[in-house]
C-alpha cells in the first residue's frame, strides 16, 4: 500500500502518522524522491486504508496488490515522462531513438557518429565505456577517459549521453559525463547498484535481465524508485531461451504488458534483442508498433571493424533507413491510437 505524503509534512505529523499505521499492524518504509514523499506499507495490517487517509499530511492512499508498488500503474494512471532538456523527452507519446556504438573506441569514432546522429536529428547517443564482457580477455572498454571523450564529442553536437555503469563505485566519477545511466542485463538484480542509482538525480535505463521475468524487472525498478529516483526507463533487450538461431529472443509481448503494469516508459533494444544486423530494422519497427517509447540501437561507421557487437551493429546507411521508417511508423501509431 502507498501513502502519498504532502511534501511539506512536518516531522511531528509524520511521526504521528507512522504511529497510527503501526497500530493498524503495518510496517511503514519512508521513501523520498525528487518529486514526492511516500510511505510504503507492508505487513499483515487490516486493509482499512480509510483509517489513515484523513490524517494530517496525507495526500492520498492507494492499495496496490502487486509485489512492486511505486512503479505500478495501479496507483498512477498518468504515464511518467523523462525530460532530458533541450526538447528531448522520453515517454511523451513519441519514439526517442538512442543510437551509437556498442563500445566507445576513440575520438574519430565518437566524432563521426555524433556528427551523423546530429544530421539525422537524433537527440541521444549511446556508447559503452565500461563494458560487461562475458570473457575477461575481451575488450573491457576505454573506461573513464573514454567516457570523457564520448561526452565531449556528443555534447559538441548537442546530444545527450547514455552509457552503462557496472558498479556503485563508478557512479560519482561518471556523473558529470552522463545524462542517462544504463544498467545492463547482467546487472538487473545488482541491488546495491540499483540502490545507489536511487540516490542520483539522473534518469536510469534499466534493462531486463538475461533470464529475468517482467515481475523481477519491475521489482528491480522498485529498488531504484524506493531509494529516491523516480526517473526510470525500462528496456526490453531479449531474453535467453532454447532458441539458438539468434543471440536472444526479443520479447515483443513485454512492451504492451510492461506499459499496462507500470507507468514508466518502455524502450526496446533490437540490437541485443536479435543480434543480427539484417533483422535489427524489422524488430525495431515491430517494437514501435507494439508501443515502445524509444529504441536503443547500435550504430558504427564500419561495423565490421567494431571492437564489440559488430554483427548486430548498423552502418550509417542502414541506420538512416531505420530512422526514416521509424518516423513514419511513429506518425502512423499516433494517428491510429
Ligand atoms: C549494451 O547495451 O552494450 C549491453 C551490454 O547490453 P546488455 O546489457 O543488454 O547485454
Ligand atoms: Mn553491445
Amino acid at each position: 500500500m502507498i501513502v502519498q505524503l504532502e511534501n511539506t509534512i512536518s516531522s511531528s505529523a509524520l511521526f504521528r502518522l507512522i504511529g497510527e499505521i503501526e497500530e493498524l499492524g503495518f510496517e511503514a518504509t519512508e521513501v523520498k524522491t525528487q518529486k514526492q514523499s511516500y510511505l510504503i506499507l507492508t505487513g499483515k495490517g487490516q486493509q482499512d486504508i480509510r483509517a489513515v487517509g484523513h490524517l494530517d499530511g496525507v495526500v492520498d492512499v492507494h492499495a496496490v496488490k502487486d509485489s512492486y508498488q511505486l512503479v505500478s500503474r495501479s496507483w498512477k494512471v498518468a504515464r511518467t515522462t523523462i525530460d532530458l532538456g533541450d526538447g528531448v523527452v522520453i515517454g511523451d507519446g513519441g519514439v526517442t531513438i538512442m543510437g551509437g556504438p556498442c563500445s566507445i573506441e576513440g575520438l574519430d569514432q565518437v566524432d563521426d557518429i555524433a556528427a551523423f546522429l546530429k544530421t539525422q536529428q537524433i537527440g541521444v547517443m549511446r556508447g559503452g565505456a565500461f563494458k560487461p564482457r562475458s570473457s575477461p580477455y575481451s575488450f573491457q572498454g576505454m573506461g573513464l577517459d573514454g567516457l570523457e571523450m564520448f561526452a565531449a564529442g556528443a555534447r559538441k553536437q548537442g546530444l545527450k549521453v547514455i552509457t552503462e555503469v557496472l558498479a556503485p563505485s563508478q557512479i560519482e566519477s561518471m556523473l558529470p559525463f552522463v545524462d542517462i545511466f544504463q544498467v545492463g542485463a547482467r546487472n538487473t538484480q545488482n541491488f546495491a547498484l540499483l540502490q545507489e542509482l536511487g540516490r542520483v538525480d539522473k534518469p536510469v535505463l534499466l534493462k531486463r535481465g538475461i533470464s529475468g521475468t517482467l515481475e523481477e524487472l519491475l521489482q528491480s525498478a522498485e529498488y531504484i524508485f524506493s531509494s529516491g529516483n523516480e526517473k526510470i526507463i525500462l528496456c526490453e533487450r531479449g531474453i535467453r531461451t532454447f532458441e539458438k538461431a539468434y543471440r536472444n529472443t526479443l520479447d515483443i509481448n513485454a512492451i504492451p504488458v510492461l506499459k499496462e503494469k507500470s507507468h514508466l516508459p518502455v524502450v526496446i533494444d533490437p540490437s541485443h534483442g536479435i543480434g543480427l544486423r539484417s533483422f535489427v530494422e524489422p524488430i525495431a519497427l515491430a517494437g514501435i508498433i507494439a508501443g515502445a517509447d524509444g529504441v536503443l540501437v547500435e550504430i558504427h561507421p564500419t561495423p565490421e571493424e567494431a571492437f564489440s557487437d559488430g554483427a548486430q551493429t548498423l552502418n550509417f546507411k542502414e541506420a538512416e533507413q531505420l530512422f526514416t521508417k521509424a518516423r513514419a511508423l511513429t506518425e502512423f501509431r499516433a494517428q491510429h491510437s
